[in-house]
C-alpha cells in the first residue's frame, strides 16, 4: 500500500509530463453524432414549435409561460445527461426572467480555472416573408436544415454544451470543472442577466475561458472563430407637430410635415448618400490585428461577403448594389464600423388606409450597431443630445432609448494553446483550418465577462452561416455542422488548462 501510495503520490505531481488521456476523434464524431440524432434534434424541434419570445417581444412573458416551457424541457434534458457530477439549478430573480445555472466538478487534477459555457432560450419573434411551407413556429427539417425560430439562435447552445461534456467523460478525458449559463433575455440586450452574473459571480470561480455558441460562420467549411461584436443602442424617435391629423390640402404649405422634420433629424446622424454614420464619437479606431483578419477572411470567402444576401432585382432588371463590392471593406463595414437601420414605424397608416392628411407625428425605432469598442451608455447619451437639441420648429421630439443598451467587444489576445487547440479540431472535424471572423451582432454577455475577469480566453463561435437568417425569415440550423461544432468544442475543453 505504501508503495502504491508512493507512486500515486509521484503521479500526480508529475502531472504535468505524464500523458492524460488523449481524445479518441474517431468515438468523439459518433457520440456526438448518435445524440444529436436521437435527442438533440427531436429536442430542438419541440422547443421551434414554442414562441419563447424573448421579454422585449413579449413583454407578458412570464403569464404566456412559453419561456417557461423552454427553460422546463432543456432542464430537463440537461439533467438526465450522463456528465460527472453535474448540478444544474434554474436561478431565478423575482420580476426577471429566469436562467440555467449548471457546473461540474474538473475531472483532471490540479485544474484551477473554470470554463464559463454560455447560451440563451429566448427568441426573436416572427418577422414575415417565411417560405408557403415554413413558419416561424413550425420546425421542418430539409437536408440536414432544421428550420424555424430559434433552432439556430440560441436553442441549441445548451444541448451542444452539454454533449461535449458527457464526451469527454464518457471517454474518461480529464477536463476542467465546467459551468453553464442560459439565460433568457438575450434578445432584448439581456437586460436581465447582469443581476444573476452579479448573484453567481462567486460560484464563477476563477474563469479562465468563456465558450458562447451564440454567434456566426463564414461558411459551413471549417471552424469560424468570432474575434469581436458590435455593440448596440435601439429606441424610438418621435416627432409631433399637432395634437390631431388635418387636411393635406388645406393647411399643407403651413404645418411642417412630421417626416421632413426626421429627415432634418436623420442628416444630423448620418450621410444620407453613403449612410456613413457622422458623430466621431460612434466610430472606433480598428486593431491593426482585426484588420489583418478581415484581409485574410475577405480572401477566403471573396465576393460571397456581399454576394450571399438575398438582393431584390433593381432597376432594369440588376441586382440592388451593396455600399461596396470590395470584400475586406464589406466585412469591416459590417463589423467594425457603425450602422444605423430603422426595425419600425408608428404614426403611419398602412397603404390602403392612407388619406390625404397630415399626421400629426413620426415615430421611427433606430437601431444603431456600435463599433466593438464603443461604449454603449455615453452612445446613448450623446445620441440622445444630439437628436433632441435644438428641434426644427419646435416640434416635441422625443427620443426613448429601449432597455439593454449593449457594449461590443473585442477579443483579448488570443493564447497559444487556444490557437492550436481550435485549429487542430477544426483540422479534425472539418479537414480545415480556423478562421477568423467579426460579427456584427452584439452578445452583451462577452464585454460583461471581459471586463468581469480580464484573463479569461474567449471561445466564441456559432452555426450563424450563410443564409441561415437569424432574426429574419427562413432562419436555419445547419445540423451537420452544428455536430462538427459540438465536437471542436469537446477538443477544446480537453485542451484547456
Ligand atoms: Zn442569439
Amino acid at each position: 500500500m505504501g508503495v502504491l501510495h508512493a507512486r500515486k503520490a509521484i503521479m500526480i505531481s508529475d502531472d504535468t509530463t505524464q500523458q492524460a488521456r488523449q481524445v479518441d476523434h474517431e468515438a468523439l464524431r459518433a457520440f456526438v453524432g448518435r445524440k444529436w440524432n436521437d435527442e438533440i434534434v427531436p429536442a430542438l424541434t419541440d422547443y421551434i414549435a414554442v414562441p419563447a419570445k424573448s421579454p422585449a417581444f413579449d413583454p407578458d412573458w412570464a403569464r404566456n409561460g412559453y419561456i417557461e416551457r423552454v427553460v422546463t424541457d432543456a432542464a430537463q434534458w440537461a439533467e438526465q445527461q450522463p456528465v460527472r457530477g453535474l448540478k444544474l439549478e434554474v436561478v431565478r430573480l423575482p420580476g426577471r426572467t429566469p436562467v440555467i445555472f449548471f457546473e461540474t466538478a474538473a475531472t483532471r487534477s490540479g485544474s484551477v480555472e473554470t470554463i464559463v459555457l454560455y447560451g440563451h432560450l429566448d427568441k426573436q419573434p416572427e418577422f414575415s416573408g417565411w417560405r408557403n411551407d415554413l413558419g416561424p413556429w413550425t420546425p421542418k427539417l430539409e437536408d440536414g436544415k432544421l428550420y424555424g425560430r430559434g433552432g439556430a439562435d440560441d436553442g441549441y447552445a445548451i444541448y451542444a454544451s452539454l454533449t461535449a461534456l458527457a464526451a469527454l467523460d464518457a471517454q474518461g478525458v480529464e477536463r476542467p470543472r465546467c459551468v453553464g449559463i442560459i439565460e433568457t433575455c438575450e434578445e432584448s440586450g439581456s437586460y436581465d442577466l447582469l443581476p444573476y452574473v452579479d448573484a453567481l459571480r462567486e460560484r464563477l470561480g476563477k474563469v479562465g475561458l468563456v465558450v458562447c455558441l451564440d454567434s456566426g460562420a463564414g461558411n459551413y467549411d471549417q471552424l469560424w472563430l468570432t474575434t469581436s461584436l458590435r455593440g448596440l443602442v435601439a429606441g424610438d424617435l418621435e416627432v409631433q407637430v399637432l395634437d390631431e391629423g388635418i387636411h393635406s390640402g388645406g393647411y399643407g404649405g403651413i404645418t411642417p410635415s412630421s417626416f421632413r422634420i426626421m429627415r432634418q433629424l436623420f442628416e444630423r446622424l448620418e450621410d444620407a448618400s453613403t449612410g456613413n454614420l457622422l458623430p466621431k464619437g460612434f466610430h472606433c479606431g480598428i486593431p491593426a490585428e482585426r484588420l489583418r483578419e478581415a484581409e485574410a477572411t475577405a480572401r477566403i470567402l471573396g465576393d460571397d461577403v456581399w454576394k450571399k444576401i438575398p438582393w431584390a432585382c433593381g432597376q432594369d432588371g440588376r441586382q440592388v448594389l451593396p455600399t461596396t463590392t470590395d470584400p475586406q471593406e464589406a466585412l469591416l463595414n459590417s463589423t467594425w464600423r457603425p450602422s444605423l437601420s430603422v426595425t419600425g414605424a408608428a404614426g403611419l397608416p398602412s397603404l390602403a388606409d392612407a388619406g390625404n392628411v397630415l399626421r400629426p407625428r413620426t415615430a421611427f425605432k433606430l437601431s444603431l450597431r456600435l463599433p466593438p469598442l464603443i461604449d454603449a451608455a455615453k452612445a446613448v447619451a450623446d445620441l440622445k443630445a444630439l437628436l433632441e437639441f435644438d428641434p426644427p420648429y419646435n416640434a416635441k421630439v422625443t427620443f426613448k432609448p429601449d432597455q439593454g443598451a449593449a457594449t461590443g467587444w473585442s477579443a483579448p489576445d488570443l493564447a497559444p494553446w487556444l490557437a492550436s487547440a481550435l485549429n487542430g479540431a477544426s483540422q479534425q472535424h472539418y479537414g480545415a483550418d480556423c478562421a477568423y471572423i467579426g460579427q456584427g451582432g452584439t452578445i452583451p454577455l462577452m464585454n460583461v465577462l471581459k471586463e468581469g475577469f480580464p484573463q479569461s480566453q474567449f471561445m466564441v463561435c456559432g452555426v450563424l452561416g450563410p443564409k441561415s437568417n437569424a432574426h429574419g425569415p427562413n432562419e436555419f440550423l445547419h445540423v451537420p455542422y452544428a455536430k462538427k461544432l459540438t465536437a471542436t468544442v469537446a477538443e477544446v475543453i480537453a485542451a484547456a488548462p
